[in-house]
C-alpha cells in the first residue's frame, strides 16, 4: 500500500512492539494515532543490579518463570499445587500475545495453528482436548478444531502474494521440493510435543541449524532458501540459519498438508485464543503480571528467587522447592548462572508485530489470515488488513 492510500484509509493506527520487558506506551504526533508497546525496558533490568530492598520472604512450592503458552501450560498442570507464575509483561501470552483496540482483539505473534496428527504427542493432545480446542476425528485419524468459525478456507490457506501476483503454493513444485520432502518427511511421527518425547537418537538435530541440515543433502537455491526462511519466520520469528534442524523438521512433519488436506485455524486474536482457554482454568491470584524474575539461586534442596514487582517497584523474594523456567532461553544466563551453558548457543531473535486499524474497507481480494476470516466469518465482519509478519506477506496494493 502506498503512503497516500495508507493515510487516506487510516483513521487510527495501533502499532504494538513486543520484546522482553515492561510495557511502555508512547503516543507521538502524526495524522493518525500510533501506540507503540515494548517490554524491552523491563526485560533489560536483568542486566543491571537493582537498588530495591528485599521484602519479607514468601514460600511457595513452584515458581513459574514466564506467562507464555509454555508457562501457562505448566500452571495448568500444577493447578492443584502451590505455585506462583511471574510474567514480566502487563499481558499474558508472550509470543502468543494479543492487543485490544476498540473492542477488537489482534494477534501479536502466533496467529494460526493446524489440525494435529494423531502421533503429535499424547500430553499436548490431552491438554488441547481438555481445553475443548480439538476433538478426535477417527476417519482422518487426526485432531480437528472444535470452533469451526475460525477455519481458513482450503483454497486460500497456502496462497501468498508475491511481486507478480498470488503464488498458489509457497514451496514451488519441482525436483528441489521433491528432494526436500524426501529428506524431511521420513521424520513424520517422530517430532512429538513436548520435545522430551522425541527419541534421544534424534537429539543431535537440536545442535545444528535447519539450514545446515538442509545444505548437507540439497543444492539449495536462493529462491528456495527465501521460501524456507519465510516459513521459519512466519512460525518461529527467526530464519533457517537461526532455528535448529529439529524445529525446522518439526514444522514440516507436523503439517500433514504436504500429504493430505487438514484444517487451518486462525482466530482474530491468533493463538491468544489458547491463552484465554488456559487462563480461564487458573486462579488469577497466582498469575503475577509485571513481575520480572530477576535472579534464582540454589538454597539447600530448593531455590531463592528474587522477583521485581514492576508496578509497585518492590523486590519480592520467594523460597521455592522447584522452578519451571518458561522464559526466553537466551535470558536464563542472567537469571540462573549455573545453568547458563544449557542455552549458550541460543540467540535472541527480535520480532515486531504491527496492528493497523483502517477506517475503510480495502477494495481488494483478501488473501491471508484474519482478513479472510473477516470476509467469511459470520461473527467478525470488521475489516482487517491481515497479519503481516514479513516481506512476503506485505500487501502491495
Ligand atoms: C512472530 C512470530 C509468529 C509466530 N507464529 C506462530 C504461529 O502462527 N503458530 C504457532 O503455532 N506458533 C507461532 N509462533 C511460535 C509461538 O508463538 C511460540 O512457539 C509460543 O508462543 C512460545 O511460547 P512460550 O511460552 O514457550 O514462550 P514465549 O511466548 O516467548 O513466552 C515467554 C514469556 O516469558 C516472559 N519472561 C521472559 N523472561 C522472564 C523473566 N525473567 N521474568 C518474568 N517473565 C519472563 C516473557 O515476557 C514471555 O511472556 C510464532 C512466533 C513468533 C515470534
Amino acid at each position: 500500500m502506498n503512503r497516500r492510500l495508507f493515510l487516506k484509509l487510516s483513521a487510527t493506527t495501533l502499532i504494538g512492539v513486543t520484546g522482553c520487558q515492561n510495557r511502555d506506551r508512547h503516543t507521538i504526533s502524526v495524522p493518525y494515532n500510533i501506540t507503540v508497546t515494548s517490554d524491552m525496558k523491563a526485560g533489560h533490568q536483568l542486566l543491571w543490579p537493582t537498588a530495591l530492598a528485599k521484602d519479607e520472604q514468601r514460600d511457595t512450592e513452584y515458581i513459574i518463570v514466564g506467562g507464555g503458552l509454555a508457562g501457562l501450560s505448566a500452571a495448568e498442570r500444577l493447578a492443584d499445587r502451590d505455585f506462583v507464575l511471574c510474567e514480566l509483561s502487563a499481558g499474558l501470552g508472550g509470543s502468543s500475545g494479543h492487543a485490544s483496540y476498540a473492542g477488537e482483539s489482534f494477534s501479536q505473534g502466533a496467529h494460526y495453528d493446524l489440525a494435529y496428527p494423531a502421533n503429535y504427542g499424547h500430553e499436548t493432545l490431552a491438554l488441547l482436548e481438555k481445553l475443548e480446542i480439538v476433538d478426535y476425528d477417527p476417519i482422518q485419524n487426526c485432531w480437528n478444531f472444535v470452533d469451526k468459525q475460525y477455519l481458513i478456507r482450503e483454497s486460500k490457506a497456502g496462497r501468498i502474494r508475491t511481486e507478480t501476483g498470488f503464488q498458489a503454493e509457497v514451496l514451488k513444485p519441482g525436483p528441489l521440493k521433491t528432494a526436500f520432502l524426501e529428506l524431511v518427511l521420513p521424520y513424520q511421527g517422530q517430532m512429538k510435543m513436548p520435545t522430551w518425547l522425541i527419541d534421544r537418537e534424534l537429539h543431535w538435530l537440536d545442535q545444528i541449524t535447519f539450514r545446515q541440515f538442509l545444505a548437507r543433502s540439497l543444492d539449495l537455491t536462493p529462491d528456495f532458501e527465501r521460501v524456507i526462511d519465510y516459513q521459519m519466520r512466519d512460525d518461529y520469528g527467526a530464519s533457517a540459519n537461526q532455528v535448529s534442524a529439529l524445529a525446522g523438521i518439526h514444522y514440516y512433519t507436523c503439517r500433514p498438508y504436504y500429504t493430505e488436506s487438514v484444517e487451518l485455524f486462525s482466530p482474530p486474536e491468533g493463538n491468544y485464543y489458547f491463552v484465554k482457554k488456559l487462563v480461564s482454568r487458573l486462579d488469577p491470584q497466582r498469575l503475577k503480571n509485571q513481575h520480572l524474575v530477576k535472579r534464582i539461586e540454589r538454597d539447600g534442596s530448593g531455590f531463592q528467587v528474587e522477583v521485581i514487582d514492576l508496578s509497585k517497584k518492590a523486590l519480592n523474594t520467594y523460597r521455592a522447592k522447584f522452578v519451571v523456567f518458561a522464559g526466553q532461553k537466551h535470558s536464563l544466563q542472567y537469571i540462573f548462572e549455573p545453568d547458563q551453558h544449557l542455552f549458550s548457543h541460543n540467540v535472541y531473535a527480535p520480532w515486531l508485530v504491527m496492528n493497523l486499524v483502517l477506517s475503510d474497507r480495502l477494495n481488494t481480494d483478501g488473501f491471508w489470515q484474519n482478513e479472510i476470516l473477516a470476509e467469511t466469518s459470520t461473527v467478525n465482519r470488521k475489516t482487517f488488513m491481515g497479519f503481516v509478519d514479513n516481506t512476503t506477506q506485505v500487501r502491495h496494493n
